[in-house]
């Protein structure tokens, strides 16, 4: 019987597609709108939804509404984020990494205009007989105390605050706090002729004090900077920054396992951040977070070879005892140096008088 009507599978599929244009088209007809969307709607069908008669549901019409609604929207998004937060950050990344690859903290010593303006203010403070104050010496537990402070204010101030005011828990005002407070903003704008960032917001209490902070610090690191070696570098979260990856440089500070080092500790005083490591231990702990690759400690040994500044194996400056003598002669480690010839005659009488 069965094969009397359906002889052929082709038969077969004939009748089924009859039913289901049927179905498609006419079915809220026989079966009502309710059964019919039900019934269309499980097929992964191509049932016009425009139709009326019918209560067909096509997989096409919600698709295009997620790509157009969801998916575009979340495009366009994307390459928001992309435009203005992922390729900005990737390019001062990826900057910082290459040129941080090839000098290391050696930005600190040789390029920063901060520790240059702190070292020069201490040079003039030594021609002018301002005596050097130093850190603790022996143990320098004060210079360990400190150590952690720049930490601080790297995750505080340049991580910590900025991300919460983006995510509206802190008041806009403090979405940039460590240039609120950075000498380095206020000196390299006076160099410039620009007085105005030494100006203080008094309409927003924390610009005001951030801003006043800023202010006290470059006050210090001008007249504390006289007597006192690289104040502000102490607790620089960008020293903190650049010791995170200074392993990742062939710039480096090198004094090997094995050195000669007769522990003198010259180097430690000739050393502006007063590292007692470099004197006191060898291999990679020589090379402290706090340094800066100025070289100082170098020109100081007065043993041949021990220190070296090295790019990857190329050995750049290493301590030499001839080196040391003419140094020496010159400055002596600490960097006192004969004061200006005004300042010595008028020293004379003071003494005299005592
Ligand atoms: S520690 Fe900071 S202020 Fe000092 S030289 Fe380095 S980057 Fe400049
Ligand atoms: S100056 Fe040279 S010899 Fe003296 S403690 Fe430092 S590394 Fe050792
Ligand atoms: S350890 Fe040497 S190179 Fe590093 S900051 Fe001190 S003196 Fe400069």
């Amino acid at each position: 019987m069965l094969e009397t009507l359906f002889p052929t599978l082709s038969r077969v599929r004939f009748v089924v597609q009859l039913a289901m244009l049927f179905l498609t088209v006419y079915g809220s007809v026989v079966v009502g709108t309710y059964a019919a969307d039900k019934i269309t709607g499980a097929l992964p069908a191509l049932s016009c939804a425009y139709d009326q008669a019918n209560g067909a549901y096509c997989v096409l019409v919600p698709t295009q509404h997620q790509v157009h609604h969801r998916i575009g929207m979340a495009m366009v998004q994307a390459q928001q984020l992309t435009t203005q937060m992922v390729l900005p950050l990737l390019m001062v990344l990826l900057t910082f990494f290459a040129f941080f690859f090839v000098i290391g903290k050696a930005f600190c010593g040789w390029v920063c205009p901060l520790g240059t303006l702190q070292e020069w203010v201490g040079k003039i403070g030594r021609r002018f007989g301002f005596g050097v104050r130093r850190f603790e010496k022996g143990d320098l537990g004060e210079v360990k105390r400190i150590r952690p402070v720049k930490w601080v204010v790297l995750l505080g101030f340049v991580f910590l605050l900025p991300l919460l005011t983006g995510l509206g828990v802190t008041p806009h005002s403090l979405g940039n706090p460590y240039c609120d407070i950075c000498p380095s903003r206020i000196a390299t704008t006076l160099l410039t002729g620009n007085t105005e960032e030494l100006a203080l917001r008094i309409n927003d209490g924390w610009k005001f004090g951030l801003g006043a902070t800023a202010n006290v610090l470059i006050g210090f690191m001008l007249v504390g900077g006289l007597a006192l070696r690289l104040p502000f570098c102490r607790i620089c979260p960008l020293l903190a920054f650049n010791s995170v990856f200074q392993r990742l440089s062939p710039m480096r500070l090198s004094k090997p396992t094995r050195a000669s080092c007769g522990s003198c500790h010259i180097c430690t005083d000739a050393c502006p951040m007063d590292i007692p490591e470099i004197s006191s231990a060898e291999g990679r702990k020589a090379y402290n977070e706090d340094c800066t690759l100025c070289g100082r400690c170098v020109e100081y040994c007065p043993q041949d070879k021990v220190i070296e500044l090295k790019w990857g194996p190329l050995a750049l400056f290493g301590s030499s005892r001839a080196y040391y003598k003419a140094k020496v002669a010159r400055e002596l480690p600490d960097g006192t140096v004969k004061p200006l010839k005004f300042v010595r005659n008028a020293a004379k009488p003071a003494t005299a008088d005592a």
